[in-house]
């Protein structure tokens, strides 16, 4: 992973000369001022963990796991957000953990979390390191050093059972090597995050991700049946049938936790039958409101496609994946696409039944073309991050769900808070994760920047996050709250909610040495 930006540096997308001139035309994008620093460039604090605490690290969990190197601090420092992304750029490695531990197993992770107590360390669980909301950063104040808990060890399958169809997982195993896996065995989990290159399932469940394909395979939540949490106080077990009356269930206190509660040692995944038949295809409607009611009425009717997104009018006519074709698209209308995935008979089966619904709503069939240039583009917007950053944009993306009545204000309240803070931005959307009750709106914006750029995207993320609060919109559909949305989540769920978080995390961890100023108002 690319140490200042995302991915395989080998992926890395040059932007065409024509898209450059059309940013520097139409946002006023220029090159920035400062070159990025260098890996050798970035200032880090002095590594500050007491003595006692490295000895009794390497004995637990051997010498060669516990690491103080430049090289492994500055790639465990804050996670992939356009915010962390610019500190890194601007050589400012002040977050960087004092050392980086990689434990081998539930109960290390146990005698380590003990050891961190007595000396007042905090540790941050840290899977693919890809959060979105500072859910890496852990406060300083009040410890005597911070470690990264990297748990890329634990990266095993601990069982198949295709008869319940649950398999068992460490959680540092990320996404592409757990479906390479199932594949073995002609399973898949069916979770496709566009962070899935290089997420774990740990992570996933820590932060409740949801993936592309959610309207058929469900959102990670959804998928966990069981989890194994190692606490300052002790082990978790957590689910142990498919559905039970037995209690509020536990486990959605740790789903979403973002490593504040405990570390999550083990997880037990509902999986699918591999599918034998995958098709993408396109559909034009002539307005977001069109196409949004086309989208209701699929999620609330059925069946669903195991894909649903439908752009803006910006986002389609952008068409983000192809930038070499920024500005040809005129009319675009807005664009869905449409995917299944299963066996032939329940593919053929759905996409009629899909193809009827849309056809009466409206909807133009534009055939499997842009379904299938969206497959192949799905994992590679990051990387055009980068280059947007490099060539003087500063571009980000957030999210939120609301019901299907609230999503017109919703959408617009985002779009005029963006508008408002920042000159002259592009603004474009898609919904997607639909529900029977309701959707997620997930937008991208692309400005100039100007002399200090993470000030302006603070100013802009603090208006949109006031403007989701103010709609009765969530502060987050699937990238979870991490530093960057706590404010908000305590005016979502309330002063008692807020007291409620705080008993559970005085509870299993009463030292507060488990990424402090995560998710805890
Ligand atoms: C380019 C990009 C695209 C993205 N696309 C999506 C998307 O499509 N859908 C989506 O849902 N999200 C997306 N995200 C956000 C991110 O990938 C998810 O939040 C993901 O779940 C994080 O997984 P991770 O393994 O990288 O976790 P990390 O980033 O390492 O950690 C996330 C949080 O969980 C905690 N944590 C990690 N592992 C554990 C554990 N085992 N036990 C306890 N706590 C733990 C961490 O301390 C942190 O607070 C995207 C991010 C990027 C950068």
């Amino acid at each position: 992973m690319l140490w200042s930006g995302w991915g395989d540096p080998a992926k890395a997308r040059e932007l065409p000369p024509k898209v450059r001139k059309l940013l520097g035309d139409l946002l006023g994008v220029s090159d920035p001022e400062n070159p990025p620093a260098s890996f050798g460039e970035v200032q880090l604090p002095i590594s500050a963990l007491p003595a006692p605490v490295m000895t009794r690290l390497s004995t637990l969990v051997g010498d060669e796991h516990v690491r103080c190197d430049e090289d492994a601090r500055i790639r465990h420092t804050r996670g992939k957000s356009t915010p962390d992304l610019l500190r890194m750029r601007a050589g400012d490695g002040a977050d960087a953990p004092d050392a980086v531990v990689l434990p081998g197993s539930h109960s290390e992770i146990l005698d380590l979390l003990k050891l961190c107590a007595e000396h007042r360390v905090a540790v941050v669980p840290f899977g693919g390191g890809t959060s979105v909301v500072g859910g890496l950063v852990a406060s300083r104040t009040n410890y005597s050093g911070v470690i990264a808990l990297d748990l890329a060890r634990l990266n095993r399958v601990l069982s198949v059972d295709k008869v319940s169809m649950i398999a068992e997982f460490e959680p540092g195993l990320r996404a592409p090597q757990a479906e390479q896996i199932l594949a073995r065995h002609d399973l898949t989990l069916g979770h496709f995050p566009q962070s899935f290159e290089y997420a774990t399932l740990g992570g996933f469940a820590a932060a409740r991700s949801s993936g592309q394909a959610s309207a058929g395979y469900g959102r990670f939540d959804d998928m966990v049946v069981g989890m194994t949490v190692a606490t300052p106080r002790g082990t978790l077990e957590l689910g142990r049938a498919p559905k039970s009356a037995a209690g509020p269930d536990l486990r959605q206190i740790i789903l979403g936790s973002e490593g504040a509660f405990g570390v999550i040692t083990a997880l037990q995944l509902r999986v699918r039958t591999a599918p034998r038949a995958k098709v993408y295809e396109g559909w034009r409607f002539d307005s977001f409101t069109a196409g949004q009611t086309a989208m209701r009425r699929i999620a609330q009717e059925g069946p669903l496609p195991t894909v649903l997104r439908l752009s803006d009018e910006t986002e389609s006519m952008i068409g983000l994946s192809r930038p070499a074709e920024l500005g040809t698209l005129a009319d675009a209308g807005c664009s869905m696409i449409t995917g299944f995935e299963g066996s032939e008979d329940d593919v053929a089966h759905r996409r009629e039944a899909v193809a009827a619904l849309l056809s009466e709503l409206g909807g133009v069939y534009r055939g499997t073309e842009p379904g299938e240039r969206w497959d192949e583009g799905r994992y590679s917007a990051p990387y055009l991050r980068d280059s947007l950053l490099a060539a003087g944009a500063t571009v980000e993306t957030l999210e939120t769900a609301g019901f299907w009545a609230d999503l017109p204000r919703l959408y617009d309240a985002v779009r005029l808070a963006l508008r408002a803070t920042l000159d002259d931005p592009l603004v474009m959307c898609h919904v997607s994760h639909v529900y029977a009750t309701g959707a997620s709106l997930y937008f991208t914006v692309v400005a100039a920047q100007d002399e200090d750029p993470l000030a302006q995207w603070e100013r802009a993320k603090a208006a949109v996050n006031k403007a989701i609060v103010l709609t009765g919109g969530t502060i987050s559909h699937h990238h979870g709250v991490g530093r960057d949305h706590r404010d908000a989540y305590a005016n979502e769920i309330g002063e008692l909610g807020v007291q409620i978080m705080r008993a559970i995390k005085g509870r299993l961890d009463p030292y507060g040495i488990l990424n402090p100023g995560v998710l805890i108002p």
